[in-house]
């Protein structure tokens, strides 16, 4: 019996979207023969609304994909806000002192070192590429899963069950295929909420990410379309909920004192809403007729905004490794196929979560000697020339071994 898809992707969140696309267009597997099951479609924020609450940074290594995968084009230009700067800085110091870390995308000879976009957006110029690919996008939740050795079989809500040579599971921290096929995962409660609102400024956001560490949790200030700023403010649980929760007048004082008034008064300019935040890590991203990709198979802390771009990447090198098999007429199912991917995803993102953990625990928890230490190496970071690129290049998403699709321009 034949599968009755080649590839069936199971959450259309950015991660999922992003791969069938790609998979739709450079992995020489029939479009009609890839699946995606994004249960929920997102619904794109209306030409002249507001901006969402919900955006991301991404990096130039995203930009990238999301280029390759016939999204970016799709992107309304006007809702997109490039950051040409980024100025991380502890509270005990300023971001015009010494003690501070701030860099320009002209250090690294580029027009800027990113985007902050609207998540829903993303989404939908995903799944829009697709579609016009002539990918299977099924509005059904997977109810369950199992694999036997020619086939993964997918069961819908209905009862229904669809067949596939590969599934991948795109289904978010929480992943019913990772579940469902036993693939073991770690994972660490932070007991920290990440709110997340909408501020005008008294002061314009200068093209500038913003982001000051607080002994009880780093604030950012992302800038958007607007001229208004997104904020991302990583709290203790309790703390964190009562912020979201006080009157707005309160609130807006309380953002204005963390973020040490960079941007003067702020005003709040819509709803807060809140993430529990946990770090999570698949002991292994790949099985027989199995792969995880983005937050199902990592979850890092959003301190520096990363998750959705190693999502990005990891469908990148997924796509890629597919392709390398479709040429040479491999199963795209086998084990020895998906290998190739998780060889070249789980070290990068095992890094960065070390990298961020480093980060977390010592500015945002530990306050005294282990934040100042931090905070010293931010100033000597500052003052040296290949250091400070070094961070643009990190920022850029362009350090280290990339996959191709993210090398192209
Ligand atoms: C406050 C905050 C700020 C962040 N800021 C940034 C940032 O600036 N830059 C950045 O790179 N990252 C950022 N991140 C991380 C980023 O948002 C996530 O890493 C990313 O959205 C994960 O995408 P995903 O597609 O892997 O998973 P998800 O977005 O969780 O998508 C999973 C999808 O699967 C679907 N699904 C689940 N179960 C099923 C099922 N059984 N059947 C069918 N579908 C199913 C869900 O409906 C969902 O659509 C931030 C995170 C937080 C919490």
């Amino acid at each position: 019996m034949s599968a009755d898809f080649d590839v069936a992707v199971v959450g259309g969140g950015l991660a999922g979207a992003c791969l069938a696309a790609l998979l739709a267009r450079h992995s020489g597997i029939e479009a009609a023969r890839i699946a995606l099951f994004a249960q929920v479609p997102p619904q794109p924020p209306a030409a002249d609304s507001p901006p969402d609450v919900r955006v991301v940074a991404i990096s130039r290594a995203s930009e990238r994909i999301l280029r390759a995968a016939d999204a970016w084009s799709r992107l309304p230009a006007r809702r997109l806000c490039a950051y040409e700067r980024m100025c991380v800085w502890h509270e005990s110091t300023q971001p015009e002192k010494a003690g501070a870390l701030c860099f320009d995308a002209a250090d690294v000879g580029e027009p800027n070192l990113g985007y902050i976009v609207e998540n829903g957006l993303l989404q939908a110029a995903c799944l829009a590429s697709f579609r016009d690919a002539g990918g299977r996008l099924l509005t059904h939740p997977l109810r369950a899963l199992r694999v036997d050795e020619r086939h993964a079989h997918l069961t819908l809500q209905d009862a229904e069950t669809l067949t596939a040579r590969l599934v991948v599971g795109a289904d978010g921290a929480r992943s019913l295929v990772r579940e469902q096929l036993r693939l073991p995962a770690h994972t660490h409660d932070y007991r920290e909420l990440a709110l997340v609102a909408t501020v005008r400024t008294q002061q314009p956001h200068r093209h500038t990410a913003w982001q000051r560490f607080l002994s009880t949790g780093p604030l950012a200030l992302l800038p958007l379309f607007d001229g208004s700023c997104s904020i991302v403010w990583t709290l203790g649980t309790q703390r964190g909920a009562s912020l979201r929760d006080c009157g707005p007048q309160a609130f807006e004082a309380q953002v204005e004192s963390a973020s040490g008034g960079v941007l003067g008064a702020v005003t709040l300019a819509g709803e807060r809403r809140s993430f529990a935040l946990q770090a999570l890590a698949a002991d292994t991203y790949v099985a027989a007729r199995c792969a995880l990709v983005g937050d199902a198979a990592h979850v890092i802390h959003p301190l520096a905004g990363q998750g959705a771009n190693l999502g990005l990447l990891d469908a990148a090198a997924l796509c890629e490794a597919l392709a390398e098999a479709r040429a040479a007429r491999e199963d795209p199912g086998a084990l020895r196929v998906l290998r190739r991917y998780e060889q070249r995803r789980r070290t990068h993102n095992l890094a960065m979560a070390a990298a961020i953990d480093v980060f977390h625990r010592g500015f945002a928890l530990a306050g005294g000697p282990a934040a100042w230490l931090i905070n010293g190496g931010l100033g000597v970071v500052n003052r040296s020339g290949p250091l400070k690129r070094l961070f643009a290049r990190q920022a850029l998403g362009l350090a280290g071994e990339l996959p191709r699709l993210a090398r192209v321009s």
